[in-house]
């Protein structure tokens, strides 16, 4: 099986932009697919208090952050108590290790696994492969994406990006399967494909939608039944997740779920809803007899000390604001080298890579506030992408700390401009001497100001200052 390849180069943001333009493939899958879930989204959501159920949403999740802490304190309590193990793992390296660790405590070989965005964080498929423990993917456009080589372009739909026929060729190529324009027939073969390797994997590796402090359930949304498959047949289950999925109560589930759906993929409910609260008991006759929780921290406790960015820890990962990005439509998640494509990419990929090589992504938008209003749970995502831009600049004057490589898109020309220009502003005198020379040297003014001129024309200097102007009329 091909491995997931390693996420690019995220500096190289804007040459593959410019290719992705470029390539009318790309525009038209990408254009179609979008368009046909804002659709579904629209129908979805037919007849409901949108706006109440997304402060519903928000309130939840703006709860269960307040209290985070305490809600995984109570979490790790209540796992235990129902026979799941704990792991706590400060950023993907250590999470890779416990899974590791688990894996060869079982002898294990084999990997079979569910979705799951923090394991493409901590690129999990490539740790376990350089320790020769085979993980397969298997949801179904994962499984795709894996066969290609890729990484996935969509966090809801990570094979968005290839048609049918694209589809096909590459499971002629790498599996055998004849060439069809049947979706009926790719998928069963896919199915017939995984199934043998579900009943020999040694262990389930999945993700959580929701982890619930209460009660200890780990609640897992998916379409496929592949994740009731990983969670239940192999003998020992690792669930795997960041720390900010945690929510309070189990009735916090029912709203955030009926969210989660219809902005993801427009349906009411999804085929398969997972609770999971423990290991298989003596009188049940399926399921695993160890069952684990990784908690991954991976940058997420610094984003929380930030009362403006721990918003972007609201995030239920339904997609939404990436189906409705004018830029993520028209380039898609490949172009963006990072986990997390689209608008959450650009406001969470900061934190957990630093602003020195994530410094292009909070420009990567219109700044159109779609993606803020179709967010389920109201994360202000066009006020974070202002901040983050702001920080890319002179993060030197705001907040120091909080967001790693801060102030790495400011060049020393134009730090140097801006000082002189706050200076010369702070002084009347020498603002006036300045303005009256600079406007009898309109002439000398370059046309060409870099990157500012590219796409628009230099304001010409006026003839006199607008104190000469206001004299003038006063006389
Ligand atoms: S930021 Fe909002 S719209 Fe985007 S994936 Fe997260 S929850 Fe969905």
């Amino acid at each position: 099986m091909t491995q997931t390849p390693h996420h690019t180069d995220v500096r190289e943001f804007h040459p593959r932009a410019r290719a992705a333009i470029a390539d009318p493939k790309i525009r038209k899958n990408f254009r179609k697919a979008m368009d046909g879930l804002i659709t579904k989204r629209k129908d979805a959501f037919e007849g409901w208090d949108l706006e109440a159920l997304r402060d519903l949403g928000a309130n939840i999740r703006l709860r269960a952050l307040a209290n985070l802490p305490d809600l995984l304190e109570q979490l790790e309590k209540k796992l235990s108590e129902n026979g799941v193990k704990v792991h706590w793992a400060i950023d993907g390296d250590e999470a890779c290790r416990i899974i590791r660790d688990i894996c060869v405590a079982r002898n294990a070989k084999t990997v079979i696994k569910g979705k799951s965005m923090v394991t493409e964080e901590m690129e999990l498929n490539h740790y376990l492969d350089d320790h020769d423990i085979e993980a397969l993917e298997s949801d179904l456009g994962e499984y795709i994406v894996q066969l290609a080589g890729e990484t996935p372009s969509h966090i809801i739909m990570p094979a968005i990006h290839k048609n049918t026929g694209e589809i096909s060729e590459l499971m002629h190529e790498k599996t055998g399967t004849d060439l069809s324009s049947d979706v009926e027939y790719l998928t069963a073969s896919a199915r017939h494909q995984l199934r043998e390797k579900f009943m020999n994997a040694d262990v389930g590796v999945s993700g959580v939608n929701f982890a619930v402090a209460e009660t200890g359930t780990l609640c897992l949304v998916e379409n496929e039944g592949n994740g009731r498959m990983t969670t239940t047949v192999p003998q020992c289950h690792i669930a795997v997740t960041g720390i900010e999925k945690v929510v309070g109560k189990l009735e916090d589930v029912a709203p955030l779920l009926a969210l989660l759906t219809r902005s993801a993929t427009g349906q009411h409910i999804t085929t398969y809803f997972n609770m999971i609260s423990g290991p298989r008991k003596p009188e049940e006759l399926d399921g695993p007899e160890e069952v684990h929780l990784v908690l991954v921290d991976n940058g997420r406790s610094s984003i929380y000390q930030d009362d403006e960015l721990l918003d972007t820890l609201r995030c239920i990962r339904c997609g939404a604001c990436m189906n409705h990005c004018p830029v993520y439509t028209r380039v898609g998640g490949h172009t963006y080298g990072t986990t997390y494509p689209g608008p959450i990419g650009k406001i969470l990929m900061p934190h957990l890579i630093g602003l020195d090589e994530g410094r292009h992504l909070p420009t990567a938008s219109s700044l159109c506030g779609a993606c803020g209003e179709v967010c389920p749970v109201k994360i202000p995502i066009p006020d974070l992408l202002v901040r983050l831009r702001q920080e890319s600049v002179d993060g030197d004057k705001l907040n120091p700390a909080k967001v790693r490589g801060h102030g790495a898109k400011r060049g020393t020309l134009e730090a140097m401009v801006w000082k002189g220009w706050s200076w010369m502003h702070a002084r009347p005198g020498v603002y006036r001497l300045g303005t009256k020379v600079a406007s009898r040297l309109r002439r000398l003014q370059p046309g060409n100001l870099g990157g500012w001129t590219r796409y628009r024309t230099a304001p010409k200097l006026a003839a006199r200052t607008l104190h000469e102007r206001m004299k003038e009329r006063s006389q």
